[in-house]
């Protein structure tokens, strides 16, 4: 039988970064599966909607350098809420929203045409903000939301951490529901060991920091979320969040400490990438 796949399932590529020496790190370490989630690739956010429209472009690109290097991968869009603030200085808060809405409604079209496989990461602000941006934030996630159920594709998102809002994992579900989305096709990224099990516990799916304690805590409960590194392929900060070789290396370490066997294995890079984001990690072709 063949090696296993490795996803990692949230990392950035960059053309004024080092793409092709990532991807290279990562197929070397044995990483064979890449989602590649759009980033904002200005130090500027987008103030125009044909901005939005070169940046998707940018990451699908970087999807094909990807696939040319021999990686499997797909790739999400979507506005960055971080952004939001910013355009809403310089936009006021009605044009802001409108221009965050038009791009979700160009991430449906690049759904719709097949270039994209999901959305992301688009979600709420991670930094202290007016109670009125966060529900600026729920607006735009709900469109997306909305656009994906229709669709049956998966939302990465991007929000603030449980310790600065507990009530976190109950309002997102609260948000599928209300948009029809499958709770499962919601994916909390970002995530450590507690988040994961607060996801887990509303029946949301999440995507983990593959790093050895977060992961020697899950596999020894029997907990099986995605895991990424959120590289985001930056020069001027190398190897963060976490190295784009993590997923595979960390993955062999796992093994080789009996932290993980096959089966094991095949929920983790198999099964559940399957459910979460309908993709075939075995089929190699
Ligand atoms: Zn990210």
């Amino acid at each position: 039988m063949d090696a296993l796949p490795i996803l990692d399932s949230h990392i950035h590529l960059d053309p004024s970064g080092d793409p092709n020496r990532a991807v290279q790190r990562f197929m070397d370490a044995g990483g064979t599966y890449l989602i590649i989630v759009h980033k904002p690739y200005k130090r500027v956010p987008n103030l125009d909607i044909s901005e939005y429209e070169r940046a998707f472009r940018t990451t699908i690109e970087m999807k094909g350098l990807a696939s040319d290097l021999g990686a499997k991968a797909d790739c999400v869009v979507g506005p960055y809420p971080g952004d939001l603030p910013y355009q809403c200085e310089a936009l006021g808060a009605d044009r802001a929203l409108e221009l965050q809405l038009s791009a979700v409604g160009l991430a449906m079209d690049l759904l719709d045409s097949g270039e994209v496989l999901g959305i992301g990461e688009v979600g709420r602000v991670h930094f202290p903000v007016a109670p009125e941006m966060q529900n600026l934030c729920d607006r735009i996630l709900l469109k997306a939301m909305e656009g994906a159920s229709k669709r049956r594709a998966p939302v990465v998102l991007h929000t603030e951490s449980l310790s600065s809002n507990e009530n976190l994992m109950a309002h997102l579900g609260d948000l599928c529901d209300k948009a029809g989305l499958s709770r499962e096709r919601a994916i909390k990224h970002y995530s450590d060991p507690k988040t994961v099990r607060s996801a887990f516990a509303v029946g949301l799916s999440a995507s983990m920091l593959c790093r050895k304690d977060f992961l020697r805590e899950m596999l020894i409960d029997g907990t099986y979320p995605l895991l990424e590194t959120d590289y985001i392929d930056d020069p001027s900060r190398p190897d963060v969040v976490l190295p784009p070789d993590s997923v595979p290396k960390k993955v062999r370490w796992a093994r080789e400490t009996g932290l993980l066997d096959d089966d094991a294995q095949y929920e983790l890079m198999v099964l559940a990438p399957r459910r979460i984001y309908g993709i075939d990690t075995i089929d190699r072709s």
